[in-house]
């Protein structure tokens, strides 16, 4: 038998989200609520769905690996020179891509825990160490929710070349504010890359947390990671992007890209939703009301629910968490447990968050009377 590598051999094997229409039918009620991998819940915007329409017909061609009028748009949109921007199948596959450019055994890759889940896989995969700084509370009392600069700027030694600073941060909704992230910046090593992972930036209404582009300016050493599958509703289609000040970073993510793997659909779709963008503003100021009367109503209900800057809610209840989703699950509502930490939950339309709060009173009433 041909041997995978150790490390593939000992990475997790990929286990499929709960499908809503799987589960409706298992369960034999007529709709289950998704609220498991922070979309949006609005449907496709409609400029994308009349670009994607439009390409259609040319989809026997490869699409244009340089992403030459995606790009172009980037860097229009944040005042960036086009050599400055790398688009992906998806922001993941620039974490990967830069991963791939930047490490190697005997390198190490930072971030904080828990974050993204994808870190520690692409740093087993890229045979690099990762070092996991553990989250602290982010207010007296609260739960360990928030990055600690600090402790990952001690972590960060000679073998470092990548640290992820998830802003705000996948699972928790925290975000770090500017006076702390910029001293963070100062700080590290010339040598190390930060990669501020903003995927959830346009839901920041908070004006202390700092748009990653602009501190980016003058540091280079510094990336942003974007991506349009949250704000702007393409998760579907898969495309990314990464801002970087130094050229020479887009340049290395460029090298390791996956040939085509931006579709032609998904840089069509990526260009028309840029040009809906008052739209995806009003969507996304929606979203946000709807994060507060969330955020409102659980902790009405008790819960200790951090500020979320993201859309997104973080239910910090350790070991309840697995099980609790399993009572939500069998009331029709997916959320996503994190075993022994938390549960994250995305913010819905308002009418699948309150299936979701009524389905949570259900199962906290059944499990007191057990
Ligand atoms: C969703 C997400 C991404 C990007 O996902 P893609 O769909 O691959 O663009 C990146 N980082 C974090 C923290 C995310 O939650």
């Amino acid at each position: 038998m041909v041997e995978p590598r150790p490390v593939v051999q000992g990475l997790p094997a990929y286990k499929p989200g709960r499908n809503p229409a799987d589960l409706a039918r298992e369960i034999g009620v007529e709709r289950a609520v998704k609220l498991a991998s922070n979309e949006v819940a609005f449907p496709p915007l409609p400029a994308v769905v009349q670009a994607i329409a439009q390409v259609a017909g040319e989809t026997n061609r490869y699409p244009d690996n340089g992403a030459v009028v995606l790009t172009r748009a980037l860097a229009d949109r944040y005042d960036v020179d086009p050599a400055q921007v790398a688009t992906g199948c998806g922001a993941v596959t620039l974490c990967q891509e830069l991963a791939q450019a930047y490490c190697e055994p005997g390198t190490s890759i930072a971030f904080a825990w828990r974050s993204f889940e994808m870190y520690p896989l692409l740093a087993r995969v890229a045979g690099a160490r990762a070092i996991q700084v553990p989250l602290v509370p982010g207010r007296p009392g609260g739960p360990a929710d928030t990055h600690d600069l600090d402790g990952l700027l001690a972590a960060i030694d000679d073998s470092t070349r990548l640290v992820f600073v998830c802003n705000p941060n996948n699972p928790t909704g925290t975000a770090v504010r500017r006076a702390e992230l910029e001293r963070f910046l100062d700080a590290v090593p010339a040598s190390t890359l930060v990669v501020l992972d903003e995927a959830y930036r346009e839901f920041v209404t908070d004006p202390d947390v700092p748009d990653g582009i602009e501190l980016m300016r003058g540091r280079p050493n510094v990336a942003v990671l974007r991506t349009f599958s949250k704000a702007w509703g393409l998760a579907g289609l898969r495309v990314g992007y990464l801002v970087a000040e130094d050229p020479a970073v887009a340049e290395a993510v460029r090298k390791t890209h996956v040939p085509f793997s931006v579709s032609m659909l998904a840089q069509a779709a990526a260009v028309a939703a840029l040009s809906s963008e008052d739209e995806v503003r009003a969507r996304c100021a929606a979203v946000t009301a709807e994060r507060e009367r969330l955020t409102g109503a659980l902790r009405e209900r008790g819960f200790d629910v951090s500020d979320s800057q993201a859309n997104f809610v973080w239910l910090p209840l350790g070991e309840e968490s697995a099980g609790l989703a399993a009572g939500l699950e069998s009331r029709a509502v997916i959320t996503r447990p994190f075993a022994g930490d938390g549960i994250r939950v995305t913010v819905g339309a308002p009418e699948e968050d309150d299936v979701f709060l009524a389905a949570l009173d259900e199962v906290r009433a059944a499990s007191t009377v057990a």
